[in-house]
């Protein structure tokens, strides 16, 4: 059961986001500031992204008649210009997602740096603000949320409070959260990654997404929202993505679902406020004033 659930469009079920953060070899470059860019095995591992899996995504995306929102740190919208531009042609949304996926936390000095460098790419690029922002590593602190709001976001998609969108609120505004958590990330079950401290025991592609799909079946029979938070280089491979291809097309067939962008997800949602049909529940920031034992 889900409190206060969402009426989705045309009576549909159940939102769906298959969301891509394509980080390619930002990774090692950011880990590894001093030898990443010789370490070639991580940089392949990366690379695959947006050369070989973006376009396979983006057949089956097009085949299905789906768009989505994709995250892209700034470095890899201007690294990969050819990915961007298909992204792009296939209507789908490109998100904030860093300068060169820096921890926003970690980087706390230059914070307002990166973000708004990675801005400037977006503007430049792009031609327009991003809607939506994802944190790399999901690390987000209230200057994030600050810095949000400061440029007109519209959402932030890193957070874990709610199983369906709900909004946030500080004394300068407000935007939505589109939920993320790590049950609906392929980092766990896909990932090994030494150089980054990230060693688990890869999963067949058939036992890594069968957990994503009993999160599916879980949001689809409450009336909720499903978002799965993958990668190029990890979901995107071969034998992973043409069960993922499967799972779309039976659940395009036999199920009723609103697959969308999140920018669109955001849209209907004022939608539903301004007609007065529904309201979100609204987490007010900050949580604490300090650290809670003083
Ligand atoms: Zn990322």
């Amino acid at each position: 059961m889900i409190q206060n659930p969402i009426p989705w469009p045309n009576g549909a079920k159940c939102a769906c986001a298959i969301t891509f953060d394509m980080d390619a070899d930002s990774l090692i470059h950011v880990s590894r500031p001093k030898d990443g860019h010789d370490r070639l095995y991580p940089v392949t591992m990366g690379k695959y992204g947006p050369t070989v899996a973006i376009p396979r995504i983006l057949d089956t995306y097009k085949r299905l008649g789906l768009k989505q929102s994709f995250f892209v740190p700034a470095w890899c919208i201007e690294q990969y210009p050819e990915a961007v531009e298909a992204i792009l042609k296939g209507g789908h949304e490109i998100g904030h997602h860093g300068y060169l996926h820096e921890d926003p936390i970690e980087t706390t000095a230059d914070q307002r740096m990166w973000f708004e460098r990675a801005l400037d790419v977006h503007q430049k690029v792009i031609g327009g603000k991003p809607a939506g922002y994802r944190a790399p590593v999901y690390n987000v602190n209230e200057a994030v949320i600050d810095l949000l709001m400061e440029h007109g976001f519209r959402y932030d998609s890193s957070l874990m409070a709610d199983d369906i969108p709900y909004a946030m609120k500080t004394q300068d505004g407000e935007l939505y959260e589109m939920p993320v958590h790590w049950g609906t990330d392929d980092w766990p079950p896909f990932a090994h990654y030494s150089e980054i401290g990230y060693m688990m025991p890869v999963k067949a592609p058939s036992d890594g997404l069968q957990a994503f799909w009993e999160e599916f079946d879980a949001q689809y029979e409450a009336g909720g929202f499903f978002m799965l938070i993958v990668h190029p280089f990890l979901t995107g491979r071969l034998a992973r993505w043409r069960l993922v291809e499967k799972w779309l097309e039976e659940t395009l067939n036999t199920k009723n679902v609103w697959f969308a962008r999140l920018e669109e997800i955001a849209d209907h949602l004022d939608g539903l406020r301004k007609s007065g049909t529904w309201s979100p529940r609204v987490d007010s920031l900050p949580y604490y004033d300090g650290p809670v034992l003083g």
